[in-house]
């Protein structure tokens, strides 16, 4: 039982993996079948934007990489987004952005580059018609992706970055590797590919030791987790491609996952996050709307929505909000408006994955943690405690976001057994 059962209190959280267990047991079944219902199955989301930052031309040819788009027509008429809802006056604090936002007439109090809901651009997906799973996917495109992203996590011009490990050798003593089958990653070059890019950020950036605040190691929490979901998810639906069957990767698990404890640790810490903005969703009916014309008029999705919602706030609290960017000084806005920036950067980089099925679930995860975040931070902001006005298509993220770490848990417990079949076996 020893691998990936972490105990005792998860950090910067309120609460301890057990609880977390404990409410994901429960919690997960509530999840999925809500977001198999039409309101939150169908996402509208821009695949063709332009890469801000960079050239992209890493297009993954592989088909796993594609996305089966619906026709607007066979959309029925109540899962539309309604173009009227385009018609918004502007929130206080709307500004011109600088530097990556200088494209961005979005609010300055976002944390996501919205592709708006109501523009022609969009196409609409049927999330359960595109899995997120093994594309293939890797190799220089992804590495900068993923290189760009933690840079993202720099603040004054320090970066905060995962802390060296002891090397594959059973350093951790986490697992025992001999018991493993031998396969090399394709996706790591000699030097172990992104790895050599981490250690060269690494030695100017004192490796992680050095104090950070709360902000700030939330911040790095909260990609690295995703990055460690996306990771779970690859491997509990990879492809065998000497037999083309689709199935659980044990190695794959173990090498991404089970020696890093920290990564699955932040996997956790998104859950508990985004368990804590579903929770606030139900407030009071002034902390929350939808956008005029996003109404959900799909009575099954309403009730299990509010089913949610409550069970949401039946839980222990889990993640404490009011303990970051406390006090209305100028430092503590000014930190919160960076935290902002440096996640809508992140949402618009996702604009350079060269993967059509690999952006659409970066999109709708970053886009879903996004809107967590507005919910937890920006109720009470410096423009004045304010009902937080949400799209279509940022509840329907912030759902399926929910419902991937949920999944990551799930698929982690599977892990958990075939580890120990294995033990036995051998
Ligand atoms: P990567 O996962 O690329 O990691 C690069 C480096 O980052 C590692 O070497 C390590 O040093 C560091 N690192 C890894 N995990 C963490 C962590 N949790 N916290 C901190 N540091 C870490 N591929 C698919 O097959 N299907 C998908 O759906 C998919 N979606 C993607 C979505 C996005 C947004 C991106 C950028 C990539 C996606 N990929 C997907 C590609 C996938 O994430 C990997 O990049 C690819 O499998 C290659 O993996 P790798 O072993 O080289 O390490």
């Amino acid at each position: 039982d020893s691998i990936c059962r972490p105990t005792g209190q998860i950090e910067d959280a309120a609460c301890d993996y057990e609880t977390v267990e404990t409410i994901n047991s429960q919690f997960f079944d509530r999840l999925d079948a809500l977001r198999r219902t039409d309101f939150f199955k169908f996402y509208k989301v821009n695949l063709f934007k332009e890469c801000p930052f960079w050239n992209e031309n890493g297009f993954c040819m592989n088909r796993a990489c594609s996305v089966e788009t619906e026709d607007e027509a066979d959309i029925p008429e109540e899962f539309r987004v309604k173009r009227l809802s385009s018609v918004t006056t502007a929130a206080p604090g709307d500004v011109a952005m600088s530097g990556s936002d200088s494209s961005c007439s979005c609010s300055s109090t976002e944390f996501c580059h919205l592709d708006d809901d109501a523009t022609n651009d969009g196409v609409y997906v049927d999330l359960l018609k595109n899995p997120e799973r093994f594309t293939g996917y890797a190799g220089a495109s992804a590495n900068r992706v993923w290189k760009s992203i933690y840079e993202e996590n720099c603040f004054n011009g320090v970066k905060f970055i995962e802390p060296a490990r002891p090397t594959a050798s059973g350093g951790t003593g986490f697992v025992d590797k001999s018991m493993l089958h031998h396969s090399s990653s394709p996706a790591l070059g000699p030097n172990g590919g992104f790895g050599g890019l981490v250690s060269s950020l690494q030695a100017p950036l004192d490796s992680g030791d050095s104090e950070q605040c709360l902000e700030k190691r939330v911040f790095y929490r909260i990609i690295s987790g995703l990055h460690a979901s996306i990771s779970i998810h690859i491997c509990h639906d990879f492809l065998d491609t000497s037999t083309g069957e689709w199935a659980p990767n044990l190695e794959c698990f173990i090498t991404r996952i089970a020696e890093h404890p920290e990564r699955l640790q932040n996997v956790y810490f998104d859950y508990v996050l985004l368990l804590r903005a579903l929770s606030r969703l139900g407030d009071s009916r002034d902390n929350f709307s939808l956008r005029a014309g996003d109404a959900i008029e799909d009575g099954a999705a309403v009730e299990q929505l509010d089913g949610l919602i409550a069970d949401a706030r039946a839980c222990p609290t889990t993640f404490d909000e009011a303990q970051m960017f406390s006090g209305q000084t100028r430092e503590s806005l000014e930190l919160k408006n960076e935290f902002r920036h440096h996640f809508r950067n992140i949402s618009a980089i996702m604009d350079c994955v060269g993967c059509d099925k690999c952006r659409l679930w970066g999109k709708l995860q970053v886009h879903g943690i996004g809107t967590a975040l507005k919910l937890l931070f920006n109720s009470n902001d410096e423009h004045g405690a304010q009902p937080v006005q949400l799209q279509k298509s940022e509840l329907v993220a912030l759902v399926n976001a929910a419902h991937r770490i949920a999944e990551s848990l799930r698929a982690v417990e599977r892990f958990r057994d075939m580890y120990q079949a294995q033990r036995l076996a051998g």
